[in-house]
């Protein structure tokens, strides 16, 4: 299997001014760009060639002979899964429904939920993301660093933050927490994280 670039699901310039199309260029464009590249690569003529990404992660998580594959494979799956985590007009109240009555029974309220999101995504050290993960029926907040992805630890992502500082530099250059506040103020796609749990 060759492994292609998907789609963003919105224009480059969608998301500004939140984030802008010279962050995306770059993104999208380049960094994301780069990991399927590499991730070919690294696969071509090799028994991994006919897997799909999920396999991979799960195939090379914790082997250290294999950790450039998931590296690359991991980095390619979570930003693939991160576009759709964004949209123009996102952001605010979650949705009425099953996935907000999970977070309601998890978390105190909504906004402590948001709160426990920032704060895995601003204390994470260095490279990383932040989720918002499905444990059964229960909704929990983890981070990961670099390329680690909650599906290598066989847990159900519904959302991520991207907080590498490629994903914000450009636009925020060191203040982390104003990238992660105005994602959650004007860009999480919660449509998105709802449809995911009710597909569970
Ligand atoms: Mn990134």
């Amino acid at each position: 299997m060759v492994f292609e670039l998907p789609k963003l699901p919105f224009e480059t310039t969608a998301l500004e001014p939140y984030m802008s199309a010279k962050t995306l260029e770059f993104h999208y464009g380049k960094h994301h760009q780069t990991y399927v590249n590499n991730l070919n690569n690294l696969i071509k003529d090799t028994d991994l060639a006919a897997e799909n990404l999920e396999n991979i992660v799960l195939k090379t998580a914790g082997k250290e002979d294999k950790t450039a594959i998931f590296n690359n494979a991991a980095q390619a799956w979570n930003h693939s899964f991160f576009w759709s985590c964004l949209t123009p007009n996102g952001g605010g109240a979650l949705p009425e429904g099953k996935f907000k009555e999970a977070v309601l029974h998890s978390f105190a309220n909504e906004e402590k939920f948001k709160d426990e999101l920032k704060s895995a995504a601003v204390s994470q050290f260095g490279s990383g993301w932040a989720w918002v993960v499905a444990d059964k029926d229960k909704i929990k907040i983890l981070k990961t660093g670099n390329a680690d992805t909650p599906i290598a630890h066989h847990l159900t992502p519904l959302l991520t933050i991207d907080v590498w500082e490629h994903a914000y530099y450009l636009d925020y250059q060191n203040r982390r927490p104003d990238y992660v506040q105005t994602l959650i103020d004007k860009l999480l796609n919660w449509h998105f994280a709802a449809s995911n749990f009710s597909a569970l």
